[in-house]
């Protein structure tokens, strides 16, 4: 039992590393609190396992330990295994983004010189003097293959990739839609249907868009 208690000890220290890293990594993320709390809730239970290994234990810290090694592992289950998983396909060759930025700061420009309102219509053609390639430069294409729509003025431009080819997401930064639980479930499923694969994630060398 002492024995036990001392692997089972250092394994919860280890599983306090996932979240711990997540904290340490995203320290300006108001979302690592869950992640501080639950390496925190790991290690103590590691710790008190590990230093309680010689007494007996009585059914309350049982009860207590069982219940935290429960909700921590279903925590690392459910938002730290995917982050993980996330970080590790993530791949910074996308300049989808990078084009949505040029479109929009393109748009708001074009409407500010032109006199435009929100909800007037914006055509390619308005912005093609102002992507930062001449009058008659090309207009920014998604290097997946994916159809920009401009949309109106006030509207962020989307991708019609949208987030479908996760976890290279074809959207603004801060111009997701949907909740923060939808997101975590689009994680989610992604992570694990990647790592399963019941999907297959984009090449990681995709070509980019010209110079
Ligand atoms: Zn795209």
């Amino acid at each position: 039992m002492r024995t036990l208690k001392l692997i089972a000890g250092l394994g919860f220290f280890v599983l306090a590393l996932g979240p711990g890293l997540i904290v340490l990594t995203d320290l300006h993320s108001f979302y690592g609190l869950p992640f501080a709390i639950c390496a925190f809730l790991l290690g103590g239970v590691g710790w008190f396992l590990i230093t309680r290994r010689n007494s007996s234990m009585s059914r309350n810290a049982k009860a207590l330990i069982a219940l935290t090694s429960f909700l921590c592992a279903g925590f690392v289950f459910a938002a730290v295994i995917p982050m993980f998983i996330k970080a590790i396909y993530t791949t910074s060759a996308n300049a989808c983004p990078n084009n949505l930025r040029l479109i929009d700061s393109a748009k708001q420009q074009w409407a500010l010189e032109q006199n435009r309102k929100v909800g007037d219509i914006v055509t390619e053609n308005d912005l093609k003097p102002y992507v930062g390639r001449g009058p008659d430069g090309e207009f920014p294409e998604c290097p997946a293959g994916g159809a920009y729509i401009i949309g109106r003025v006030g509207e962020p431009p989307r991708c019609s990739i949208g987030t479908s080819a996760w976890p290279n997401d074809h959207v603004l930064s801060g111009g997701e839609t949907g909740s923060w639980i939808d997101n975590w479930w689009t994680d989610f499923k992604a992570a694990y249907g990647t790592v399963l694969g019941l999907r297959h994630p984009l090449p990681q060398t995709i070509k980019t868009n010209g110079p």
